[in-house]
């Protein structure tokens, strides 16, 4: 295991303790709101109305994972639904990411397709495109199933898959009659070497190889990474073997890199930006902590200053 990857499991580590929580959740929204874009779906929008200006568009995320009974998943998926109506009739792309576990997937795999159908429903009403984030390893087998049934459904689905997971290129393959859209990544979880590469390089090699597999085959892929390389890389990939740019697009996160989402934006590539808001912001934020040292060193000093 090499220093990134041991600064990140520590990261992840300290952030399940509760009275860092409880601190970090008391003094750090400020620090928080670099990643956020605020704790109401009108800020989410009012972010994404900002960022189509530069010709970026965005993808709404309501934070929140993980829930752990049937009122907790009720109440996640009426506030999913409250997007559909409230963007409705606003001019821009639309597109949102969820998580299974919002819609009660720990609870029964029934209920999060039960919930998952109802929210596609809501979002082809109104032209949403849905992507299906990827939680961590134990989550994967069912988050497959669940997809694979709503797609045979809906079309305005997508899913994500991680590149630090060694079953990923097979889970991949076992997903290409469904022709899915997918967005790769690297991964964003604590997870242990017996299911996960454990070597950045190894991650890494993996993420290309993932992402020129999956536009040979044809599939709309989103490039999720920040990664300036990788992006440098699968653009020369996609000219050399004459890859249309409406196959894919690059995606980032919202207040990461964003010369960089302005920059592909300027350059003809289609560029979303994932805007998460919401009350629940803790979990989301630790895992843009872990993945980059200098983040811990700024919300060090800002929980020392704040
Ligand atoms: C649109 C989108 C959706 C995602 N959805 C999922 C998902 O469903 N499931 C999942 O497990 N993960 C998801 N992720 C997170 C992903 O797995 C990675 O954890 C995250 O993108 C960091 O990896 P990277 O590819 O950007 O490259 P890295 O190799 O981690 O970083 C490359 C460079 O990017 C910049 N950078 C990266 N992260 C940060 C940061 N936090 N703060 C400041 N700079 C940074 C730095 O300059 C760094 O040197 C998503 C990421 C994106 C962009």
């Amino acid at each position: 295991m090499n220093v990134d990857q041991l600064y990140r499991n520590a990261v992840l580590g300290i952030a399940g303790n509760t009275q860092i929580k409880q601190l970090v959740q008391t003094r750090g929204w400020n620090l928080a709101s670099r990643f956020v874009a605020g704790q109401t779906l009108q800020s989410a929008i009012t972010a994404t109305q900002q960022l189509e200006r530069d010709g970026v568009h965005g993808i709404l995320d309501l934070l929140g994972e993980m829930v752990a009974n049937r009122q907790q998943s009720d109440a996640c998926v009426r506030e999913i639904l409250e997007i559909f109506p409230a963007i409705a009739t606003l001019s821009f792309p639309k597109y949102v990411s969820i998580k299974l576990s919002q819609l009660g997937l720990d609870i029964s795999p029934e209920l999060a397709l039960e919930n998952g159908r109802a929210i596609l429903s809501a979002a082809k009403n109104v032209d949403c495109f849905v992507r299906i984030d990827m939680e961590d390893s134990p989550r994967v087998d069912k988050t497959l199933e669940v997809f694979r049934t709503l797609r045979t459904e809906f079309e305005n689905v997508g899913l994500v898959l991680q590149s630090m997971l060694r079953r990923t290129e097979a889970d991949m393959g076992g997903l290409s009659d469904l022709k899915p859209n997918l967005r790769i990544v690297k991964g964003a979880y604590l997870e242990s070497a017996s299911v996960a590469f454990t070597d950045k390089a190894a991650v890494d090699l993996q993420y290309r190889r993932l992402v020129y597999q999956s536009l040979e085959k044809g599939q709309h892929t989103a490039i999720a990474s920040h990664d300036h390389t990788i992006i440098d890389d699968i653009k020369l990939f996609a000219e050399r073997n004459n890859i249309p740019r409406e196959r894919f697009e690059f995606q980032l996160l919202y207040g990461i890199r964003t010369a960089l989402q302005k920059q592909l934006a300027s350059e003809g590539y289609t560029v979303r930006a994932y805007i998460p808001y919401g009350k629940d912001w803790y979990a989301y934020f630790s895992r843009r902590i872990a993945e980059r040292p200098s983040n811990a060193l700024f919300v060090l000093r800002g929980m020392v200053q704040g």
